[in-house]
Order: C-alpha cells, then sequence, then structure tokens
C-alpha cells in the first residue's frame, strides 16, 4: 500500500526498494518501478489509491539499474504512461545495455553476478518517450537534476516550489541511516560524490531515496550535515550536466 509522505506525493517499500506516485499537477505519475517480480504488488497498489494503470501520465526512471526500472516493461504493457529518464540514460532503458562495473577488483568480481540478474530480467527495453537533461522542468513540476556517478544518466528529480528531492541512488538511507550508493554498483563513485554535494546545495524539506524511508522536514540540512561529515563538501566542486 502507497504511504502518504507529503500531499500528492506517496512512497511504496517494495522491500528492497521504493517506488513513488505523484498525484499533482501533471500526474498521476510514477518514479521508478521498482523490481520485475513485484510489479502486480505495485498494481494492486495503484488501484488501492484509485489509479487505473490507464490513468498514469509519467514514469520519470531515477535510472535503470534492475531494481529501478524492473518492473516497467509489464507496465509498459498496460499503461500509455510515457516514459522520461535522463539522456545519458537512454542506452540502459532503451536499449538494455548494462552500466559499467564498479571500480577495482570488487567491481570485477561481481561483474559476472551483474551480468547473470541482466540477463535473467531483461529489465531494459523500452520505448523513452521523453528524453530528459539538466533543467528540465516535467509537467509534474520536477527539475531534472543529473547527478551521474552511480549510473551515467541517473537523474534526481527536485520540486522546488513544494520543497521535495527524490534523490534516487544519489544517497541511501536504508535503515534510517545517509549513505551513499555502493561502491561496487557506482561505477564512478568520486562523481557520484560530486553529484551528492551538488544536491546538498539546494533547498528542500522532504527527501526521498530509493533505499530507506524518507526524510519529512529539515532534508537539506541532514543531507548538507552528512556531506560535511564525509569530508566531501571540500572535494571536487566540478559541475556536470
Ligand atoms: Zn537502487
Amino acid at each position: 500500500m502507497f504511504t502518504l509522505i507529503v500531499p500528492d506525493l506517496y512512497g511504496l517499500d517494495l522491500g528492497m526498494v521504493n517506488v513513488y506516485l505523484w498525484t499533482g499537477p501533471g500526474g498521476p505519475s510514477l518514479i521508478d518501478t521498482g523490481l520485475p517480480g513485484t510489479v502486480g504488488k505495485l498494481l494492486s497498489a495503484l488501484r488501492r489509491q484509485g489509479i487505473e494503470p490507464a490513468d498514469l501520465q509519467r514514469i520519470l526512471v531515477t535510472h535503470a539499474d534492475f531494481d529501478h526500472i524492473g518492473g516497467l516493461k509489464a507496465l509498459k504493457q498496460v499503461s500509455p504512461a510515457r516514459v522520461c529518464c535522463h539522456a545519458a540514460e537512454v542506452p540502459f532503458v532503451r536499449d538494455g545495455a548494462l552500466k559499467p562495473a564498479g571500480p577495482g577488483l570488487m567491481g570485477w568480481l561481481t561483474r559476472p553476478g551483474f551480468l547473470l540478474i541482466h540477463r535473467l530480467y531483461r529489465p531494459g527495453v523500452s520505448r523513452v518517450e521523453e528524453i530528459v537533461i539538466e533543467g528540465h522542468v516535467t509537467p509534474e513540476g520536477f527539475t531534472v537534476l543529473h547527478t551521474p556517478g552511480h549510473s551515467p544518466g541517473h537523474m534526481a528529480l527536485w520540486h522546488q516550489q513544494r520543497g521535495i528531492l527524490i534523490a534516487g541512488d544519489a544517497l541511501n538511507n536504508r535503515g534510517g541511516r545517509l549513505q551513499l550508493p555502493p561502491d561496487i554498483a557506482t561505477p564512478k563513485p568520486a562523481m557520484a560524490r560530486e553529484s551528492l554535494v551538488k544536491l546538498s546545495k539546494l533547498s528542500y524539506e522532504v527527501a526521498c531515496f530509493g533505499h530507506g524511508p524518507p526524510i519529512v522536514g529539515g532534508a537539506a540540512a541532514a543531507v548538507a550535515a552528512f556531506v560535511q561529515a564525509q569530508g566531501l563538501a571540500q572535494q571536487g566542486t566540478r559541475g556536470s550536466g
């Protein structure tokens, strides 16, 4: 069942990953789709909200990891919702490419596992009707923030007017503890840190994560404190677009 986070924004905890539902202007729209095996759960949660798949306007994809786009193919079969992702993520969402491995030995060691999951689930290969870049404002009112590192075209979504940040996997909050996405699944960890620094400079009260519970109230301050504690603020400030 979807849980209300703030008016017009709901979260659905699918066990290992979250999906978000926006019911405000421009919606109803989904942010991410969970795993392939949980799409039934997602559809029934939508129906309990009074939303039929045919009603969905848009599926905003933060990035193409299998736990975020796993439900995409099945959803597209029952919904006319338009798929929206960052231009640099298109090869992974539309063409089913697998993002590069994480760095070093661990990246190399875990590569066969990621390849196997990718081959089994074939999560990608969806039409992408809306290809966006940094600064694009979606009809829902979210500004696209290109936050590469965890994946080349990772995007976070910032609703400036409502003070909401959807961080995707630019920042995790597993167990209510802020943490960077794991290096083994992050091809460019240094870039992921820069992306997080960028998010820490914005203003928002609410932050929602691909993994872990949302922060409702004082979210930007919590993210900025995390960035300070990790010593990231002094590191590179190279912009990304
Ligand atoms: Zn994830």
